[in-house]
């Protein structure tokens, strides 16, 4: 994965205040519009998508994003299919704010004065990945990822908002990666910074799950109150802990 998306992907995260792998819906279009960029879906849009002559056939996809540039001035309109699953809808969303931010466009309205445009068939494959990668790197920091000791995807999965596919897709990527972890450093550090509660929280729960899996926590057949024995030493230890 190019450091560029990552550094992208953070300064995102950062500048946004995101703090966990499960950002709403609701923040998410907060971010927009404080971006200054204009969120709609297709359904609830159908004077705007003449307005910018957006074809019929556009309207298949699952999310598109316009630019329009009126002298000099850059406008966005980011458009999702509003029948998606949430966790889709998220997903769909962040990869057209990654088409922005990575300065690609997936589709563009006719010029009104000097409009820059890259429309549909310019949109190369790599474009789409690279739109892909900004959005695993925000709904799941790699960086974090490694604080928290978290490789696989059905881990990646199970924490945040990415389905399997994608999280399989994340891990190869990022077993392929060879990025120099200085260019990101500074990042890194506000990033965790930003997490910290998600972190704590994440790690309190893998040491209890730790220390249920722990022998002398579990149900022993030589103590006769168990039960009991195992949950005082367990509420003991995380008291502790
Ligand atoms: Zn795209």
């Amino acid at each position: 994965m190019s450091s560029n998306i990552k550094k992208i992907a953070y300064d995102f995260i950062i500048k946004n205040k995101i703090n966990n792998f499960k950002i709403s819906l609701d923040e998410l279009i907060h971010i927009i519009e404080s971006n200054g960029w204009n969120i709609n879906s297709f359904q609830d849009s159908h004077e705007l998508i003449e307005k910018l002559h957006i074809p019929n056939t556009a309207l298949n996809k699952k999310g598109l994003t316009c630019m329009l540039t009126t002298k000099g001035n850059r406008e966005y309109f980011i458009f999702y299919k509003s029948n998606l699953a949430y966790e889709e809808k998220i997903f769909i969303i962040l990869h057209e704010i990654g088409h922005i931010l990575l300065n690609h466009f997936d589709y563009c309205a006719v010029p009104i004065i000097d409009s820059v445009c890259i429309n549909d068939d310019t949109t190369t494959k790599a474009q789409e990945k690279e739109a892909d990668l900004f959005v695993y790197e925000v709904l799941a920091p790699s960086s974090i990822l490694n604080y928290l000791n978290i490789t696989t995807a059905e881990e990646i999965n199970n924490i945040s908002y990415l389905d399997f596919e994608n999280s399989l897709r994340y891990v190869t990527e990022l077993h392929k990666s060879k990025i120099n972890d200085n260019e990101t450093m500074v990042l890194n550090k506000l990033l965790i910074k930003n997490y910290k509660e998600y972190i704590k929280t994440s790690n309190k729960l893998k040491f209890k799950h730790m220390l249920k899996e722990t022998p002398i926590l579990k149900k022993s057949s030589i103590c006769i109150n168990d039960c009991f024995c195992s949950s005082f030493i367990y509420n003991f230890i995380i008291t502790l802990f």
